[in-house]
């Protein structure tokens, strides 16, 4: 046991330290399976040669979103606190579903929930909970807002309904909108998708067009959307006219700041994303700009009667509450046996406090100022336009058909040694798209990859 603990303990360190990359290469799921079938389970081995053979494939044949040369989608490089809290989740394997199992664990949630809420609301009066990512964190938006607005949403459903409830959201909102719409039995048409302007934030003028002819039309609309830092462009919808549309039709406002909540931990990026305050719920993920590991979210509303009707049972097995005060778990969130998922954040703010994630969430910004700055500089034109360090570019050369992204891409792809993406970025134009997602990534890092795609596209 020792011997495999020296092992793993090694295997953090070097990892941690580690800024090389390594692509997940171009291999066949055939391939990978012929090698697991050797693994038939039939008689057990040592412990050491799973764990170098583990260790071994996860390094060969997975995509190494820790590097600093992974200016990719928002998976983070993970703080050393986020890796050791893990080992201690895993180790005592507390459950969360009832206060009285974990004590501890659940006020440490609670801790560190109020702490991020308040300022995300700027003051202490909001229901918060951990979620597994941004996902659940939406979707339990969704069924508090039909809860709020549909009679007996929670009793009978949406069977036999003569309104159709619609949600609205802009054309760059999360994907998991649809989804979600398809699992609660809303359907994806009830997704109202609006258009967006030329820095891609949600068009007030059409979201009130669309609202009244939903309303003529006989539709119930439940529920806004704005966005605090899309996936494809980074852009912020315009929060504060957002929230006075939803209280002026009465309609649930929620803001999917999975990514880009983060930044209201910054005094000098919070007030990019003002007008959250005014959200009824609010999506903020851990996994992403606080750099903990992934399966952490985090759900916040300013209503508490909603979530009571919607995930509140009777069930005889589980223990009474000990106290009044207490809001079990599992009668207030989706998950039944839950995780001890805010631990990591815990620890890292602990070790960090919040000045030093914030100096890290600053200093990926300003590595994505230098990016935009060097890509312009180097005759690549940036189409897209937020405070946020993501950077969509393309080329003349590109506009014009000479090359492609996709080609480029490849080549990235095939030569290993950093990640960027690409988007549509209007009609049939594609752009690249990076993103600063690690706090270990810097200025010399960004140079060596300006001048490979430079020298790429010329
Ligand atoms: C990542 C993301 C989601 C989905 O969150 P998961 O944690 O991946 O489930 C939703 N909305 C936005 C804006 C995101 O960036």
């Amino acid at each position: 046991m020792q011997r495999l603990l020296n092992k793993l303990n090694q295997e953090i360190a070097d990892y941690f330290t580690s800024e090389d990359f390594h692509s997940a290469p171009d291999i066949s799921q055939k391939f990978l399976r012929e090698i697991l079938s050797t693994y038939d389970f039939q008689k057990g081995q040592s412990r050491i040669k799973v764990f170098e053979d583990v260790v071994s494939m996860m390094k060969k044949w997975s995509l190494n979103v820790t590097s600093p040369n992974y200016l990719g989608l928002f998976n983070p490089s993970v703080t050393l606190d986020s890796i050791i809290a893990e080992s201690l989740v895993a180790l005592y394997n507390p459950q969360l579903a009832v206060w009285e199992h974990s004590p501890i664990a659940c006020e440490i949630e609670r801790h560190v929930l109020n702490f991020i809420g308040d300022h995300i609301y700027n003051e202490q009066d909001f229901y918060s909970c951990f979620t597994t990512g941004g996902s659940e964190a939406n979707m339990t938006a969704m069924l508090v807002g039909l809860t709020h607005k549909v009679a007996d949403f929670t009793s009978s459903g949406l069977v036999k309904r003569n309104h159709q409830p619609v949600i609205y959201v802009s054309n760059h909102a999360h994907h998991s909108f649809e989804k979600i719409a398809k699992s609660v039995g809303l359907g994806e048409q009830s997704i109202r998708r609006i258009s967006t302007n030329d820095k891609f934030q949600l068009n007030i003028r059409a979201l009130e067009s669309q609202y009244q002819k939903d309303v003529d039309s006989g539709s119930l609309p439940i529920m806004v959307v704005g966005t605090a830092g899309t996936t494809s462009f980074g852009s912020i919808d315009p929060l504060k006219k957002l929230a006075e549309f939803c209280r002026q039709n009465d309609l649930w406002y929620h803001v999917d700041a999975a990514w880009g909540g983060a930044a209201r931990i910054s005094s000098s990026l919070r007030n990019f994303l003002t007008g959250i305050e005014y959200a009824n719920s609010v999506t903020v993920d851990a996994h992403k700009w606080f750099s903990v590991g992934m399966g952490a979210g985090m759900f916040f509303t300013r209503h508490v009667n909603p979530i009571k009707e919607v995930f509140s049972v009777k069930a005889d097995y589980m223990p009474d509450s000990i106290h009044e005060d207490v809001f079990e778990p599992y009668l207030s969130t989706i998950l039944w046996s839950r995780r001890f998922i805010g631990l990591k954040l815990f620890m890292t703010l602990a070790q960090s406090g919040s000045e030093g994630i914030a100096q890290r969430i600053e200093h990926q910004v300003e590595m994505g100022d230098y990016l935009k700055q060097l890509l312009a500089d180097s005759g690549w034109e940036i189409v897209n336009s937020t405070p946020l360090p993501v950077v969509c570019f393309t080329h003349k050369k590109i506009k014009s058909g000479e090359k492609t992204t996709s080609e480029i891409l490849g080549e990235i792809k095939r030569e290993g040694k950093y990640w960027i993406s690409d988007i549509h970025y209007s009609g049939t134009n594609r752009a690249f798209r990076a993103c600063i997602t690690s706090f270990k990534t810097q200025k010399h890092h960004i140079e060596k990859i300006v001048s490979d795609l430079t020298d790429k596209i010329s």
